[in-house]
This record gives C-alpha cells, sequence and structure tokens, in this order.
C-alpha cells in the first residue's frame, strides 16, 4: 500500500506469529487482528447469517508520519446504508457547537454578507445557530437521511461528498465562502489531498477553515485504541496536518486543545497569502508534539503494547468479577466499544447486555460480539453490581445519569486509558 498523503510506500514487515518481527524496521503502528465495521448493528434476523470481518490495522508512513488504516476491500460493506446517526441527539455536542459559532462569529466578523459552508454538515445540529445569527449558510451531507432532517429544519443542503470537483463546481454555481466549517470528518476522508486541494479551491481569499480532529498525541498517551476503527482512515499530529495543508497552499494560523473526543485539536486555517497573523499556539502545540517524540518512529512503535496492556487489563477485570459472582454490564453502544470489545474477544457470559439511550439500537445486536443492546428500565430491575461505560470520554455525564444505582451499591468501571472502578 502507498501512503494517502505523500505516496511513500508502506511495507507490511510483521511476520505472521513473530512478535519479535515488529522491530526496527516496523511501519506497524497498531494490528487488531479483524473486526466487522464498528456500526453494523445486528438484528435478531441476521444473528442466523454470518458477518463479514475485515482486516485492522495501521501504519505510520516514515516519511510524513500519517497514521493510517490499510485499503480494506470493500468501503461499501462498511458504510452501510442503513447507517444512522443523527448529531442532535447528544446534547453536550450541541452546546459544543453552539460555543463554537457564538466564538467564531464574533473573531472574524462574519456578516449577513459573509457565507458559512460546513461539510458533514449532518442534521443542520451546528448550522442551525449559525442561521440563527442571520448568516447565509449551506451545508454538504452525503448521508440523505441526516440531509433531509436539517432541510426540514430550514437549512440548505446538499446531499454531496466533498472533493476538489465539488469545490469547483459550487465556486462556479454560487460563490467562494468565508468560513469552512468540518468537525470529525477529517479522518474518515479516504482521498485526503482531494478534500484539502478542494478546501483551498472552495476558500474565499481572506476566509478561514476550522477543522476538529481527535488528536494523535491524546490517542497514544491515553490509550485510546479504542478510537481506531474502519470508517477512520487517518490520525493525525499538528506536524502531519500542517505538512498536508502547506501542500494545498494553506496555512495553519491557530490551533486550540478541545476536551471533545478524549483530547481534539481545532485549527484555524487560511490561503499562505491570508492577513491572518500565526499565533503561539500553533509553536507551542508543534513543540509539545516534539517534546513527546512525535517526530520519531520509536513514538509509533510502542503503541501495539500500550493496546495490549488495555485489552488484558479489560479482561482480567471480567473474569475476576465472574469468579466474584458479581454481575457487571456494559453502557453506551458506541463505535469505540466494538474495537474494545471485539479486539478483547468478550462475548454475553462476560457482558450479558449493553445499555443505549438510542431507540435505534435498542433491541438490536453489537457486532461481532453479539451482546444484546437494551433500554435503561433492564438496568434498574437487574440492578448490576458494576456498569462498564463503554465511551469513556462520556464518563462524568453517564455517572451523573446513572447515579441511582449507587442506591443498590452500584459501582461504575471503564477500562481506558487502564481500569478504574468507582
Ligand atoms: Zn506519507
Amino acid at each position: 500500500m502507498k501512503c494517502r498523503f505523500c505516496g511513500t510506500r508502506l511495507d507490511d514487515t510483521h511476520v505472521d506469529g513473530d512478535t519479535a518481527a515488529r522491530g526496527k524496521e516496523s511501519q506497524i503502528f497498531l494490528d487488531l487482528g479483524t473486526a466487522p465495521p464498528s456500526n453494523a448493528f445486528l438484528t435478531r434476523e441476521e444473528l442466523a447469517a454470518p458477518e463479514t470481518w475485515f482486516p485492522l490495522k495501521l501504519y505510520t508512513c516514515p516519511t510524513c508520519l500519517l497514521v493510517q488504516v490499510d485499503e480494506v476491500q470493500s468501503h461499501a460493506a462498511i458504510f452501510s446504508p442503513d447507517y444512522v446517526y443523527f448529531s442532535s441527539y447528544s446534547r453536550s455536542w450541541l452546546a459544543h457547537a453552539e460555543h463554537y459559532v457564538n466564538t467564531v462569529v464574533r473573531r472574524l466578523g462574519l456578516s449577513t454578507d459573509s457565507l458559512v459552508v460546513e461539510i458533514a454538515s449532518n442534521d443542520g445540529y451546528l448550522l442551525q445557530y449559525v442561521s440563527g445569527c442571520g448568516i447565509p449558510c449551506i451545508g454538504i451531507e452525503p448521508t440523505a437521511s441526516t440531509a433531509q432532517a436539517a432541510r426540514e429544519r430550514g437549512i440548505e443542503t446538499i446531499s454531496e461528498f466533498f472533493g476538489q470537483r465539488f469545490a469547483q463546481d459550487f465556486v462556479a454555481s454560487r460563490r467562494k465562502a468565508d468560513l469552512i466549517v468540518a468537525n470529525n470528518v477529517l479522518a474518515h476522508v479516504p482521498d485526503l489531498n482531494d478534500f484539502v486541494s478542494g478546501l483551498a479551491t472552495a476558500l474565499a481569499p481572506q476566509g478561514t477553515v476550522t477543522i476538529e480532529f481527535p488528536h494523535l498525541q491524546q490517542l497514544v498517551a491515553q490509550r485510546q485504541f479504542d478510537t481506531v476503527y474502519h470508517e477512520h482512515f487517518s490520525y493525525f499530529s499538528l506536524h502531519t496536518v500542517r505538512t498536508v495543508f502547506a501542500t494545498h497552499g494553506l496555512r495553519i494560523w491557530d490551533v486550540e486543545q478541545l476536551p471533545t473526543h478524549g483530547g481534539s485539536l481545532r485549527i484555524w486555517a487560511s490561503h499562505d497569502t491570508s492577513h491572518h497573523q500565526n499565533t503561539n499556539a500553533v509553536t507551542a502545540v508543534l513543540a509539545e508534539e516534539r517534546a513527546a517524540g512525535m517526530l520519531e518512529l520509536d513514538y509509533y512503535r510502542g503503541f501495539q503494547t500500550q493496546a495490549d496492556e488495555v485489552k488484558d487489563g479489560l479482561l482480567l477485570f471480567l473474569l475476576e468479577q465472574r469468579r466474584l459472582g458479581c454481575k457487571v454490564i456494559g453502557y453506551g453502544a458506541a463505535a469505540k466499544g466494538n474495537t474494545l470489545l471485539n479486539y478483547a474477544g468478550v462475548r454475553p457470559d462476560l457482558l450479558p447486555y449493553v445499555v443505549d439511550a438510542s431507540p435505534h439500537k435498542q433491541g438490536r445486536y453489537l457486532p461481532g460480539s453479539r451482546i444484546p443492546v437494551v433500554a435503561e428500565q433492564q438496568l434498574r430491575t437487574d440492578r448490576p453490581n458494576i456498569v462498564l461505560i463503554l465511551p469513556w470520554n462520556l464518563r462524568e455525564e453517564i455517572t451523573s445519569q446513572l447515579a441511582y444505582i449507587r442506591e443498590w451499591g452500584g459501582r461504575f468501571a471503564t477500562a481506558v486509558p487502564h481500569m478504574v472502578i468507582s
């Protein structure tokens, strides 16, 4: 395979069964074996059929240090058409979006003469606040069901994938954007160069792009290997993303460190020639990355061991609780939980069910592990000893929401970065 940014050839030097081969030459960042698509929840009928498991292996490009997933046979199978995820369902994410819009409108001086474009605008969760300020905006969202939901709340939405060709058509038929927003989409882009060059094409001369993505430095430091799944093609440091943007004539002039998704970066970028001055934050984050060792390949080679320690910790915990006769159940049927459970080989004998608030997931089964997803009522009836919170980034929110389990002496657990029971 070749690096999806710089084209450097990436070799699979790992010899099957020989961990010693993961030596000096290895470009493997993480090998999770095989896994089914993490959002392919199963219906009761589908339990009778086999599932397709795809290899899930990440490489580090030795040239540009982009961490990336191996090419997968069938993208179509992974992006299942009935996959439904409505952003507006999460209250904390809505608050995050509203706060961002208030900040960016002030900082960039956006007005009724400006144009805001959001890529992967989902159901209009963010643009509703832009529109609320009277600022013209357009969403780009390829998923038909979510695009329709956005239109129903009055947000103009184009159902297409963003890239260079789209950007050219857009600029020809409309105008260049003063602000382009793309949150948690960069990792999902199969053709990175096409996407970023499209940003440059669609952006006004003094316009700004802001992009949020999980920070690779946090992923490694917090051992968040469960955020790795097939739908995520790339994992970024500021160093690497800065190189990618510079190649397409875009300069990152500010960066913020956010707590979302276990630690994200929000970059602010404009054309090279724009008047925006670089802030000290850019220099500071680049220096932090260098100090952490992110410019050396050894940094990336050590991650498999970290992931294996998390997996072993979870298994030891679950086996011990079963031996003690304690009932452990899961909470939060999120994609990251599926990566963790499938890599650890957890099945319903160790985790009989997972509670989730989304009616779209209740009554279904987790892909791979085939653990049933149930409504919260079951937890109240069953009174389990321990609730294992799978989306660890929401630990605080979920702990306060389910505080009533303390009434029967229930406790909460999270497995990443290491087992914590409280
Ligand atoms: Zn590369």
